[in-house]
């Protein structure tokens, strides 16, 4: 494994786009903890290449929060919005494999072309719906200042080596991966590496920077897990080292959802207000204490338990 050997390094990567949440806390501390644990180095990168909803305010509370949270991270930061050029060289790589092809399609025409739903087919993958291929075919001469550039799927994985795989520490998904073409294509299909007036797509971003900060190990929720493959498929066409993948539980509400963005009853912010502390924070999601004191429960806190994904 490619990381093996490199100091520990993991890193939590917010989007500025709203209040962190409890989820959120759970998964900078755990990653904080295990580089600790292993004497490694914890990392903060700002992932703001989504211009439209990126805010200032939400950055600052960002730092705020996970400082007030007890966690430690090397200045100056990574802005993700300040890796374009790394990012569109990433692109120029893969363009030089002949991998990509601009895509002018909208929501609606791809929603049109998927047609009805057949059986067995898989309509969703973790890049969201799977593109019909409309578009699959244009050269990269022809790209229009409103195009998407996407990955043709078919051709990246003839380009894969056939060791492509991952290792996963992660509590539902402990193990080897090994990339799957077949899968690949059918159950992801063409991923967008460009989004409309970002420069770069969150999967592109992520597998560049990653590799730029020296990441060795990937901790984040299990909702990424899907995603993973892509970010491996990505790092082998590119040549940049594989780390380690742990996709840890994910903190749910009492109805059993997925904490959101929108949450904001289980904003950090929101627990601090209400006299929440950290050691607080660290019992509602589960975490063990970390310091020599007993920590108490805030009872209104501790209302809403957390849930753990099943597996
Ligand atoms: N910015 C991404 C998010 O907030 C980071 C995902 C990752 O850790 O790879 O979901």
């Amino acid at each position: 494994m490619s990381g093996a050997g490199a100091p520990f390094t993991t890193r939590f990567a917010p989007s500025p786009t709203g209040p962190l949440h409890l989820g959120h806390a759970y998964s900078a501390m755990l990653a904080h903890d295990m580089a600790r644990a292993a004497g490694g180095r914890f990392l903060l990168r700002i992932e703001d290449i989504d211009r439209a909803r990126a805010r200032p305010q939400w950055e600052a509370q960002i730092f705020d929060d996970l400082a007030w949270l007890g966690l430690d991270w090397p200045r100056p930061v990574m802005r993700q919005s300040a890796r374009l050029p790394a990012h569109a060289a990433a692109l120029a790589r893969l363009e030089a494999m002949g991998l990509t092809y601009p895509c002018r399609c909208r929501r609606a025409d791809i929603e049109a072309a998927a047609g009805a739903p057949q059986e067995g087919v898989p309509q969703f993958g973790p890049d969201g719906r799977i593109y019909p291929g409309t578009c699959r075919g244009r050269v990269m001469a022809e790209r229009g200042g409103d195009d998407v550039i996407r990955l043709d799927m078919a051709r990246a994985v003839r380009a894969l080596p056939a060791d492509a795989a991952f290792t996963e520490t992660g509590p539902a998904h402990a193990g080897t991966h090994r990339l799957d073409p077949e899968r690949l294509i059918r159950e992801v299909g063409d991923i967008v590496l460009v989004r409309r007036g970002m420069g770069s797509s969150y999967h592109l971003a992520v597998v560049v920077d990653d590799a730029e900060q020296g990441v060795t190990h990937v901790i984040r929720g299990e909702d990424l897990f899907a995603a993973t493959q892509i970010h491996v498929l990505l790092q082998r066409l590119l040549g940049l080292p594989v780390p380690l993948y742990h996709h840890h539980r994910l903190i749910r509400d009492e109805k059993g959802r997925r904490l959101a963005k929108r949450d904001d009853a289980r904003a950090i912010a929101r627990y601090r207000a209400e006299g929440a502390s950290p050691a607080d924070i660290r019992a509602l999601v589960g975490l063990e204490r970390s310091g020599p004191q007993r920590i108490g429960i805030n009872p209104r806190a501790a209302s809403i338990p957390p849930r753990n994904h099943p597996g």
